[in-house]
């Protein structure tokens, strides 16, 4: 055999995997004929994907499913299973995997519809739907009096974020979100809808293998979290926005080092426009104080303020309010692939050359929106979980994020360069094993249980 077959050999068994897959015509057809007369009332099929927050390899379907119930979940897994039809779920449509792919004959289900979000009458518990937005809890729990934790972005799935952990302004005091889930409904690759708790009657071994890589294993339809009564006056932040020169970074930077992170405290960092017609890069920072005033607020991020920045927005703000900071990122449609990393120590050098290339690429024109972020909690998030979750970052202290942001793709080649250098500075390449850290091994052995032809294989996939 001379090497010049073998690309026939390729091309041979490509044609007969893709005789065995349904085009996206007869994927069509077949979701008229053989799953709409199975969906709930309310329910109802599209051709087109739901806005997602970047465009960057999105996952392009044949057919998204508009689900209104958790039957109807159900019904979508199965009916795909009977096809061989690959699906994946969507709910806020943040998921910064680049590995999203339907391929044009795939299936996406869409949760947007099951955005319900209750309190319980005792104030200690939330339940969220799969696809609530974490807007949409802060303004139920505002109603209810209550304080859930959940990511500091408005337009983010609230599970899409906690299944893969879960930051939040409230990390300090209540954990990460991963560990404030009580019990999920969750639809498996079979189309089974399970109960999944701490409790040794449910699964308990897949409940801990969701927290921290969900996506991998169901579909969430519902989940039970803890949410805390707080009073008007407990729901209120010290924060805002302190924006310095660029000559000021390396100073920024060793402050946020060695800032001692109460429980009570955040801070992030941006690399970000300060907006039309300039579009000057700017060095930002927003410091976070739970409950804090212009006195307690000042105190505690003393050594920011003494940099001098040259514009200063920080305030008391309302639960609300506390996110509004970040709704310039809610934007959607531009491409904007991401490439974050955790690591330990903010080292200033680092930082510039950075800066250097951020900089670099956001003069670019269509680009000015580009943004590079930081964010750090208190140490507090890394105390012993009392329900253990896969989740392993626990003693991160930073998590830094380089957004290159465009609309004209033949700017990919050196978004792709920024990003991927930024990585490799801050700490180097996102495999599994960093990841999922020391919960890889018992995470395969759980996926090959409960989804062993890796229906789920779309978000950091654990397959062996
Ligand atoms: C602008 C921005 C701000 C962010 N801020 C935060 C933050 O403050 N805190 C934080 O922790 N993270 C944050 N993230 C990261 C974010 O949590 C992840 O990107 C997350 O995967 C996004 O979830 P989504 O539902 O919005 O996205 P989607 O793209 O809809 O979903 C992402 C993945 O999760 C799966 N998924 C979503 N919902 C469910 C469900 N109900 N059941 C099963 N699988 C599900 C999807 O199938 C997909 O694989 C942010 C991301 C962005 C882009």
């Amino acid at each position: 055999m001379t090497i010049s077959k073998f690309p026939l050999l390729l091309a041979l068994a490509l044609v007969d995997v893709s005789n065995a897959t349904l085009t996206a015509q007869q994927v069509v057809a077949k979701a008229r004929s053989d799953l709409v007369p199975r969906l709930s009332t309310g329910a109802f099929i599209t051709f087109d994907e739901p806005p997602r927050w970047s465009t960057f390899r999105a996952p392009e379907p044949a057919v998204t499913v508009n689900v209104n119930s958790e039957s109807d979940v159900a019904a979508t897994v199965k009916f795909c299973n009977a096809f061989d039809i690959p699906f994946l779920a969507q709910n806020g449509g943040n998921g910064w995997a680049t590995t999203f792919t339907l391929k044009n004959n795939g299936v996406l289900i869409n949760l947007a519809r099951l955005n319900q979000v209750t309190v319980s009458p005792d104030k200690t518990q939330a339940t969220i739907g799969g696809g609530a937005l974490v807007n949409g809890i802060i303004t139920a729990a505002k109603a209810a009096g209550v304080l859930v934790e959940t990511g500091n972005c408005n337009c983010v799935g609230a599970l899409g974020a906690y299944l893969g952990g879960g930051y939040g302004n409230l990390m300090g005091l209540y954990g990460f979100g991963v560990d404030n889930i009580i019990s999920m409904r969750v639809v498996t690759a079979d189309g089974k809808i399970r109960t999944v708790s701490a409790s040794t009657s449910s699964d308990p071994d897949l409940f801990w293998a969701m927290r921290g890589a969900g996506p991998n294993f169901g579909i969430v339809t519902s989940a039970v979290v803890k949410s805390w009564p707080a009073m008007s006056t407990e729901r209120s932040a010290w924060t805002g926005a302190l924006i310095f020169s660029p000559e000021k970074l390396e100073q920024v930077i060793q402050a946020i080092q060695a800032l001692e992170l109460k429980h009570d405290m955040n801070v992030f960092l941006y690399f970000i426009s300060s907006g039309p017609p300039s579009n000057e890069p700017v060095v930002l920072t927003t410091p976070f104080l739970y409950m804090g005033n212009a006195t307690s607020g000042k105190a505690a991020f003393a050594s920011l303020y003494a940099i001098g920045p040259i514009q200063d927005t920080t305030a008391v703000l309302p639960y609300t309010e506390w996110n509004s900071g970040g709704d310039a990122f809610r934007s959607r449609g531009p491409r904007k692939p991401s490439f974050g990393v955790g690591f330990q120590a903010m080292i200033p050098e680092v930082w510039r050359k950075i800066w250097n290339m951020y900089t670099e690429f956001q003069k670019k024109l269509g680009a000015e929106a580009s943004v590079v972020l930081l964010e750090a909690y208190p140490s507090t998030k890394a105390r012993p979980n009392s329900v253990p979750a896969s989740f392993p970052h626990r003693e991160v202290k930073f998590n830094a994020v380089a957004i290159p942001w465009y609309n004209d793709s033949s700017y990919d080649a050196a978004a792709l360069a920024f990003g991927n250098a930024a990585r490799e500075l801050w700490r180097g390449n996102e495999d599994l094993s960093v990841v999922y850290g020391e919960s890889l091994p018992r995470l395969w052995s759980i996926k090959r249980r409960v989804d062993p032809q890796d229906k789920f294989n779309q978000w950091f996939n654990i397959k062996q």
